[in-house]
């Protein structure tokens, strides 16, 4: 409003000052030209009288000629006789033409004073007068004209820009409720409607509102259970410590108890450093080294650790091996490799097959593991990548009994810090296979730590 309120006087104020520069320059050029049209029709008797051929010239009515010499009006217009003092006191005698505004009473008057010359000199002075009342009138119609259309326009932007405003803030208003409302019932649950269209800023802001929320309620989700699941896992062990120190203390300690105690701590410990490499990798901070790896050296040494695993219950075999070089963190990605051939073992039951290959397509490196057991069902297979996620049926027929469910979220979190990508296809009955991709290198590795 203010600007648009500016604007208006500035250019109010413009077009008055143009336009009565404009009517007063219009004045000023008829003043001339009844002058020029005056010595037309002016002559010097004799006896140095000014003569003015009235009858040739027909004057405006308010248009006043006015003729002075030494101080003596000696020749004017017939309406020059209600006035009987010069038009212009102050340039009754002028070597010059002058415009000048003069008051004569209340009425408003532009004179141009201009001297009659013969032979060279200043013979007589002639004034000729207007009446500007017109032209006064003119200027304060514009003026008034201005005024009112300036309070009209800037109480109608005034007018728009608050129904404008208001219309456009509204849905935010919408949008600070809700996110109060959220805040005091600590409901993620909540939702912003979407009034409006969905393309415009306030439609955008509500989806990324909401979008935002809904992560929000996701991470605080996992986080819940994450929390429940750990209890939950921690829970078993401690009580099982607990019972044993409980009888060593009631029966005297023996060699067993301790092993009992010990295999549980074991256990705990591993589970808080999958815990932590975990939480590591889910928030982006898992430190990796970036060197050239021989995967099928670290596939062969893999394969060494697990045959003693399987002893003679799996049959444990490597099918076709390539030259894999990838880019990445040794240790890490042999944890990937012990986690899918663990896995296949621990799940696999005796007599059962896992087959392992290391093969090239395009330029990734694929690296697959293939058992006959019993296969996952569809059901959990969207899940499988999910920490402390562990199918029903995996729980009661897993052999060792000590998985958590962490392994294929930490083999899945290293694929995937290693630009790659791990995939699973399992038919119940028939069999699981994990397909590991991994970009393939050639030339040296840049040696730059990474992180997931
Ligand atoms: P854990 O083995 O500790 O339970 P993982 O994260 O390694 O946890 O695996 C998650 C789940 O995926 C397992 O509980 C099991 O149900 C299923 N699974 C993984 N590998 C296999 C496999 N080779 N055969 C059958 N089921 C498997």
């Amino acid at each position: 409003m203010f600007l648009v309120g500016g604007i208006l006087i500035l250019f109010s104020v413009a077009v008055y000052a143009l336009a009565s520069l404009t009517l007063i320059a219009e004045i000023d050029e008829s003043l001339e030209q009844i002058w020029v049209e005056l010595q037309k029709v002016t002559r010097i008797s004799p006896r140095g009288d000014v003569e003015l051929i009235t009858p040739n010239i027909t004057f405006n009515q308010n248009v006043v000629v006015q003729v002075w010499r030494n101080g003596l009006l000696i020749g004017g217009s017939t309406n020059a006789g209600q006035i009987n003092r010069p038009l212009d006191e102050s340039s009754v005698q002028t070597a010059e033409a002058i415009y000048r505004d003069v008051y004569l009473e209340d009425l408003h008057v532009r004179v141009l004073s201009v001297p009659l010359l013969v032979s060279g000199r200043p013979f007589a002075t002639f004034q000729i007068g207007t009446n500007m009342s017109v032209v006064d009138g003119t200027e304060k119609d514009l003026l008034r004209t201005l005024a009112v259309a300036s309070i009209v326009a800037i109480a109608f932007a005034g007018v728009l820009s608050w129904i404008g405003t208001h219309r456009a803030l509204r849905p935010l208003d919408a949008v600070t409720k809700t996110a109060l409302q959220i805040t005091t019932a600590n409901d993620l649950s909540r939702r912003i409607p979407l009034v409006g269209p969905a393309d415009d800023e306030v439609g955008q802001l509500v989806q990324s509102f909401n979008q935002t929320l809904g992560r929000l309620e996701e991470l605080i989700d996992t986080q819940r259970r994450f929390v429940a699941d750990v209890g939950h896992e921690l829970r078993t062990p401690l009580t099982v410590i607990k019972g044993n120190v409980d009888l060593m203390r009631r029966i005297g300690a023996d060699e067993e108890f301790f092993e009992s105690i010990e295999s549980e701590v074991d256990r705990l410990t591993r589970m808080v450093g999958d815990l932590m490499l975990l939480a590591q990798a889910e928030s982006g901070k898992l430190p990796m080294a970036r060197k050239m790896v021989d995967l099928d050296t670290v596939l062969l040494e893999v394969f060494r650790q697990m045959k003693v695993l399987a002893k003679d219950q799996i049959k444990l075999k490597i099918g076709d091996i390539d030259q894999v070089l990838v880019c990445g963190d040794r240790d890490r990605l042999k944890q990937v490799l012990v986690n899918l051939i663990s896995n296949a073992i621990k799940y696999t039951p005796s007599g059962g097959e896992v087959v392992i290959t290391l093969g090239k397509q395009g330029n990734q490196g694929r690296l697959i593991v293939t058992d006959n057991g019993p296969g996952i069902p569809p059901a959990d297979l969207p899940h499988i990548f999910e920490r402390f996620y562990r199918g029903e049926k995996s729980r009661i027929r897993s052999k060792d009994g000590k998985g958590f469910g962490l392994g294929l979220s930490i083999a899945y979190w290293i694929v995937k810090g290693h630009d790659g990508r791990i995939e699973v296809s399992s038919e119940v009955g028939q069999g699981t296979t994990f397909c590991v991709w991994l970009p393939l290198t050639e030339g040296e590795c840049q040696d730059l730590p990474m992180m997931v």
